[in-house]
């Protein structure tokens, strides 16, 4: 057995919990897909799994998002925390005429508005779960260190907009350029420079990156070898445009299955990566609020892909299953155990 297989992997499962379908671009938000989370969170219950629930504005201020989310945390196995969508979250200081459908980074505001934003959506968040948030995700992985500058000022714990080998880089409102770069971004936990948040530095928040890999399974040896590549090599690259390997999501839908998703956590897991971070949105998990859940066999298609993943990972490899902020007060305390002080 080799030291890799030795390693008991956390898994953490979290969920950009948000109005129904956000990349339809309609100027109204509806919130039929919030109604949905109690069947998930038995399946979570079922497995011992423990989600963090990263929610919106608009659903923390609403009333369906008090009425399914408040019982949750009162059972007590899931975390919630915040997720900032700019154009949803006051003070609402239009970007462009069409907000709705540009959808504006936290990365293209100024600084004091972001930090009014994410001081807003920290109180209405708090309000909800009675407990101030401390995790977080950006919308749209619109993440930079001035976001990491304002977390820390808000006392946040753990950020999960790092998304790996991909970048968000796009044309903006301006001809020039928005997005964060994240492919050279470490896959596995880290505190993040303020001088670029795909870098390693020695702030207090710890930056759990969303998993995803190459989906063909690839001997140990190969994967071992591409994971010491930096991870802007052309290498990886290359070996995506070939279509020899495809990136994927540790994330249900319409594009993967339940095999391909068991075969990127244990590529992950044979790398060495000691967490395991599924993402998705609320949205995706209940019938016509999202394009990878149309039809109601979409959702049930989603909910059997989770199931193949959580019965391999949590009866065979047995994980830990964590959320988000505990995540952050156990890795810190590996870190802070006087046989590592070195
Ligand atoms: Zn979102």
């Amino acid at each position: 057995m080799d030291t890799a297989s030795n390693i008991r992997p956390s898994l953490l499962i979290t969920i950009d919990t948000e109005s129904d379908d956000l990349w339809a671009g309609r100027p109204e938000l509806t919130f039929e897909n919030i109604r949905h989370i109690p069947r998930l969170q038995k399946l979570f219950d079922n497995y011992g799994v423990r989600p963090t629930y990263l929610v919106s504005y608009p659903v923390a201020t609403s009333e369906i998002g008090g009425h399914v989310l408040k019982p949750i945390v009162r059972d007590g196995n899931a975390e919630i925390g915040s997720h900032m969508h700019v154009w949803t979250t006051p003070p609402l200081v239009p970007v462009t005429p069409e907000d709705h459908r540009y959808c504006p980074l936290a990365t293209e505001i100024p600084y004091e508005l972001l930090a009014e934003k994410m001081a807003n959506i920290t109180r209405v968040v708090g309000e909800l779960s009675g407990k101030r948030p401390v995790s977080h995700r950006a919308g749209r992985f619109g993440f930079d260190h001035i976001g990491l500058r304002v977390l820390q000022e808000l006392s946040y714990l753990a950020d999960t907009s790092v998304t790996p080998l991909m970048t968000w880089v796009e044309p903006s409102y301006t001809g020039g350029q928005r997005g964060t770069d994240f492919r050279s971004a470490p896959f596995e936990p880290y505190y993040p420079s303020e001088g670029g948040v795909t870098r390693r530095g020695s702030g207090p928040l710890i930056e759990v990156p969303v998993s995803s890999f190459l989906t063909r399974p690839l001997p140990n040896r190969i994967a071992n070898r591409l994971a010491r590549l930096p991870r802007n090599n052309n290498f990886v690259r290359a070996l995506r445009w070939t279509g020899f390997v495809r990136h994927g999501w540790l994330s249900p839908g319409r594009q993967t299955n339940g095999r391909r998703l068991v075969g990127i956590a244990r590529a992950l897991i044979a790398l060495g990566v000691p967490t395991l971070n599924v993402m998705f949105h609320s949205s995706e998990m209940a019938p016509k609020t999202s394009p990878s859940t149309r039809t109601e066999a979409d959702v049930e298609d989603s909910y059997q892909q989770l199931r193949v993943l959580f019965e391999y990972l949590v009866h065979k490899v047995k994980v830990r299953p964590l959320t988000l902020s505990e995540f952050a007060a156990s890795y810190q305390r590996t870190l802070t155990a006087p046989h590592r002080s070195l």
